[in-house]
C-alpha cells in the first residue's frame, strides 16, 4: 500500500471514479490532458443503449477535480434520460472542460478538446453548455464532424438556447396548468436565476405574457441588460430561496434545491432550464411533492435545446423542432397527471418513462 492510499479518510478517496457516490454504471469516462493549451476536461458517456452520446461542453471554474467529476456523471446521466423521455434515438453524455472560459479559452484549446471527441468514434458528440458558443462548436467543428449546435451559415441548427427556453416556457404552463388551474402566466410572479443564454429569452416569453418578472444571476452585465431590455426587476440579495414568488424557475446550474433552500422556498411551482435541479432527486423531490410544490422535471422540460441539435443529425426542418419541442407542455402534463396518479414524485414519474424507453430497447 501506497502512503497516499494509507491517507486516505473516506472509501471514496480511493475509489474517486467507480466509488463515486454519483456514478451511475457510467459506460465510459475519458480524462483528457494536453500541456501546450492547458486543456484538462471530462468526457462523460453514461449509457449508448439508444444511440450515440450526445450532450454539451461545459466549461467551468471547478473548485477542484473532484466537483468537476461529479458534475460530469451528474450531467451526462441526465442526458440519457433526457433523450429517451423526449423520444430522441441518442445515449447519454456530456463534458467538462475545467476553467474560467473568459480566460481560458481560446481556439486551440477548443481545437485540442475537439481531436479528444473525434478519438472516440462518434461515441460521444459534442454541442454548447454553460461557458461555450456557437462559435466554439464551429471551431470544434473543424477537428471532428462528432460536433452539432454549428451555426447556421456552417450548415448547423445555430444556437439551441432560444429552443431550449421555448421548451421551458412550455413546461413551466403546463406546471401552472396543474397546480393554478390556468396556464395563463399573466399577473405571475416569477423568479428567473440565471439570465444567460437560456433566462434571457424565457424572460422574454414570460414578460409578454404579463408576468412580474425578478432576475438574479452573479454577472452585473447580464443582470443590468436583461433588467433593461424587458424591464424585469433585479433582485441580488443572497437568499432568493425565501422570495414570495408563484414560480421558481432555476437557469443557472443545477442542485440550488437542497437541504439548506427547500424549506424556505415559497413558490408553488418550479421549472426552469438548469440541469440537475434536485442535489438529491429522491429526498428533495419527495419534499416538493409533500409541500406541494409542482416540480416540473429539468431533464424533461429543458430538451429544447437537444431536440434543436439533433435535427443535425436527422436533418428535419425547424418547423418539425418547435412541434416537437411545443409537445413538451403535454408531456409535462401526463406526468404531473401520471405522479398524482401514482403517487410518486414527478421526477420519478418522468424517470420510469425514460428508463422502460431504454430497457424496452435492450430487449
Ligand atoms: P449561460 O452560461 O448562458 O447562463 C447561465 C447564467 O447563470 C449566467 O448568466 C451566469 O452568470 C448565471 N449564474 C451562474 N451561477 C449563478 C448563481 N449561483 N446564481 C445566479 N446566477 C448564476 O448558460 P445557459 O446556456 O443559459 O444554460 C443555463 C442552464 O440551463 C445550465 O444549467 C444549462 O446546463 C441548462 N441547459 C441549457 C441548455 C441550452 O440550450 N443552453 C439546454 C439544456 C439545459
Amino acid at each position: 500500500m501506497t502512503a497516499d492510499i494509507i491517507e486516505a479518510k473516506d472509501l471514496k478517496d480511493v475509489n474517486p471514479v467507480f466509488g463515486n457516490f454519483s456514478f451511475d454504471n457510467h459506460e465510459q469516462i475519458v480524462f483528457c490532458n494536453d500541456k501546450e493549451t492547458g486543456l484538462k476536461a471530462i468526457i462523460g458517456i453514461h449509457n449508448t443503449t439508444l444511440g450515440p452520446a450526445l450532450g454539451g461542453t461545459r466549461m467551468w471554474q471547478y473548485n477542484n477535480e473532484a466537483e468537476a467529476l461529479k458534475d460530469v456523471l451528474r450531467l451526462s446521466r441526465g442526458m440519457t434520460y433526457k433523450s429517451a423521455i423526449t423520444g430522441l434515438n441518442l445515449g447519454g453524455g456530456k463534458a467538462v472542460i475545467i476553467g474560467d472560459a473568459k480566460t481560458l479559452k481560446n481556439d486551440a484549446l477548443m481545437r485540442k478538446f475537439g481531436e479528444f471527441v473525434h478519438s472516440l468514434g462518434g461515441k460521444y458528440i459534442t454541442a454548447e453548455d454553460v461557458g461555450m458558443e456557437t462559435r466554439d462548436m464551429d471551431i470544434i467543428r473543424e477537428v471532428t464532424p462528432y460536433v452539432t449546435g454549428i451555426s447556421e451559415e456552417k450548415g448547423g441548427a445555430g444556437n439551441p438556447s432560444p429552443i431550449t427556453a421555448y421548451g421551458v416556457y412550455m413546461g413551466m404552463k403546463a406546471a401552472a396548468k396543474y397546480r393554478f388551474g390556468t396556464e395563463n402566466l399573466d399577473g405571475k410572479t416569477i423568479l428567473v436565476q440565471g439570465v444567460g443564454h437560456v433566462g434571457e429569452t424565457l424572460v422574454d416569453y414570460i414578460t409578454k405574457e404579463g408576468a412580474n418578472v425578478i432576475i438574479n444571476d452573479i454577472n452585473k452585465e447580464n443582470l443590468d441588460r436583461v433588467s433593461k431590455k424587458y424591464g424585469a426587476k433585479i433582485h441580488n440579495d443572497l437568499d432568493i430561496y425565501g422570495l414570495d414568488v408563484d414560480i421558481y424557475a432555476p437557469c443557472a446550474l443545477g442542485a440550488t434545491i437542497n437541504d439548506n433552500t427547500i424549506d424556505r422556498l415559497k413558490a408553488k411551482v418550479i421549472a426552469g432550464a438548469a440541469n440537475n435541479q434536485l442535489q438529491d432527486e429522491i429526498k428533495h423531490g419527495k419534499i416538493l411533492k409533500e409541500k406541494g410544490i409542482a416540480y416540473a422535471p429539468d431533464f424533461l422540460i429543458n430538451a429544447g435545446g437537444i431536440i434543436n441539435v439533433y435535427a443535425e443529425l436527422v436533418g428535419y426542418d425547424k418547423d418539425e423542432i418547435i412541434r416537437k419541442t411545443k409537445n413538451i407542455y403535454n408531456t409535462t402534463l401526463d406526468i404531473f397527471n401520471l405522479s398524482e396518479k401514482e403517487n410518486i414524485t414527478t421526477h420519478q414519474a418522468a424517470f420510469n418513462i425514460a428508463k422502460q424507453r431504454i430497457d424496452n430497447a435492450k430487449k
